[in-house]
């Protein structure tokens, strides 16, 4: 039986051998904990075993968890920081606006409008993240690449949100050259839009089977969930 300690500290072994293979700094690469359908007492361990960023896929399993995690969570113990990383509806903005620190799957203006409306005055600026879906499968979540600065532009005008970057989950491909080509067609976005004007400083990108080809293309961010929790039920 391995902990989610013990996993914790493999996956960033792992994080720590990409950066050294693609020559980064693994100070420029954070890891966060995908804990959707596990409990708050998994995130309360994972924090024990110093990890502060979570991300949670939907919104009311999310809000019920970072409110419990608030109550549990021993006294002296480091706030955790939470990602809305799922797709988004209108009739939840309102709660993600309200609990979540950031939001990474800002895929339409419409939503972005709305969170910036209900975003609460004495809360900081929600962190955002565009959605894109850079190998245009119909069914996917994610702003084409064609709208992409279009909506970048105004997402950045809207006054209670930060634009910080790009989120994309390419079509799960097998080995390293294949994952590296995908996200590397998210890569160019981002440098696209950072040509553009816009101070971007993450590209969250990566997840258990495929971190070392997304750390080698560029990520800043990479979302673990299986690998430190366990396979989902
Ligand atoms: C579930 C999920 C992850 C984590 O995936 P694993 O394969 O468990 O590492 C990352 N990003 C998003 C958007 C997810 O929905």
């Amino acid at each position: 039986m391995t902990t989610i300690p013990d996993n914790l500290q493999v996956v960033r072994d792992r994080m720590a051998r990409a950066c050294d293979r693609s020559g980064r700094d693994v100070n420029e690469v954070t890891l966060l904990a995908v804990s959707k359908t596990f409990g708050p007492q998994a995130v309360v361990e994972a924090v024990g075993a110093g990890q502060q960023a979570f991300g949670e896929n939907y919104v009311q399993e999310g809000v019920d968890k970072l409110l419990t995690v608030r109550e549990i969570l021993p006294a002296g113990s480091v706030a955790p920081v939470w990602h809305c990383i799922g797709p988004l509806q209108s009739n939840k903005t309102r709660l993600v606006a309200s609990h979540f620190d950031w939001v990474q799957s800002v895929d339409r203006l419409k939503i972005a409008q709305r969170l910036s409306e209900q975003r609460p005055a004495g809360l900081p600026p929600l962190q955002v993240c565009i959605q894109v879906n850079a190998d245009g499968g119909v069914n996917k979540s994610g702003v084409a690449p064609d709208g992409l600065p279009a909506l970048a532009d105004a997402v950045a005008a809207l006054p209670s949100l930060s634009l910080r970057g790009l989120m994309s989950i390419p079509d799960p491909v097998e080995g390293f050259g294949a994952q590296r080509a995908a996200f590397l067609r998210v890569r160019d976005l981002y440098d696209m839009l950072r040509a553009r004007g816009h101070a971007l400083d993450t590209l969250s990108m990566g997840m258990s089977d495929d971190l070392e080809a997304a750390v080698d293309a560029g990520a800043t961010m990479v979302r673990v969930g299986r690998a430190i929790f366990g396979n989902r039920g």
